[in-house]
């Protein structure tokens, strides 16, 4: 008989551009745990937001964003291309949309607003209910899974994040400067740290990881080690 190893939630926080995402990614594979990138649930409704125009030129209306919430339904599928799902709004793929850096520059004040935390919190929680997930986002072990068996907070140098991104981005073929995106890269932690509510800030039970020289690989088993440590407890 195998023992059925005992599924945890696994929450990874920090600051943006970090590569949380495809650290998340890796290890959910790893230990088949279903992803959740809950920043792309923010950009989603700040996708959304900006399509209908509650946000004009850079300026967020906070009523028009709240009254637009209830007809916003977000969901995921999987995508087997890419080992990890796809976001949706109301049915549309939005995966490649939300990353635009037009997204990147109002989603840190669609993100500050309450009633906006309170949709994506509830769904959260709801999507980890049965634990088994790895979660990415920058207040999973603090508010979303404060019980989290293991919280992992991650920060790189803000210089080496901003080179991350830019490469990510004109690979795609946008049109970006190095410049604009280090200042978005600092303007997003310091929004995202000084916010009224649930700011960016490590749990005190979390774990750091600086991965400003470290390889996919040399993350993986940092973070095993941890992970075999918890399970055999
Ligand atoms: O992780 P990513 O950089 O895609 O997140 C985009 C933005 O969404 C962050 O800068 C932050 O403002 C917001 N966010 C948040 N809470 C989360 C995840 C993301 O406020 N759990």
């Amino acid at each position: 008989m195998t023992l059925k190893k005992k599924k945890i939630v696994i929450a990874i926080d920090g600051f943006s551009s970090c590569g949380k995402s495809t650290f998340a990614k890796s290890i959910a594979a790893r230990l088949g745990y279903i992803f959740i990138d809950t920043g792309a649930m923010y950009r989603a409704v700040t996708l959304y937001a900006l399509e209908q125009g509650a946000i004009r030129s850079g300026i967020i209306d906070e009523d028009a964003v709240v009254a637009l919430l209830p007809k916003i339904e977000i969901t995921f599928r999987f995508n087997p291309r890419r080992g990890a799902s796809d976001i949706y709004v109301n049915g549309d793929l939005a995966e490649g949309r939300i990353r635009s850096i037009e997204v990147s520059n109002c989603v840190s004040g669609v993100s500050s607003i309450k009633e906006v935390r309170e949709k994506l919190v509830a769904m959260q929680q709801q999507m980890g209910r049965d634990r088994g997930v790895v979660m990415d986002g920058r207040d999973i072990g603090t508010v979303v899974f404060p019980d989290a068996e293991l919280k992992i907070f991650m920060q790189a140098d803000a210089k080496v994040r901003a080179e991350r991104r830019y490469k990510e981005l004109t690979e795609k073929g946008d049109k970006v400067t190095m410049e604009e995106i280090l200042e978005n890269v600092i303007s997003r932690d310091k929004a995202d740290m000084s916010r009224a509510i649930s700011p960016l800030r490590k749990a005190e039970d979390a774990i750091v990881l600086d991965n400003s020289y470290l390889t996919v690989e040399e993350q993986m088993s940092w973070f095993m080690e941890r992970y075999e440590a918890i399970i055999a407890q």
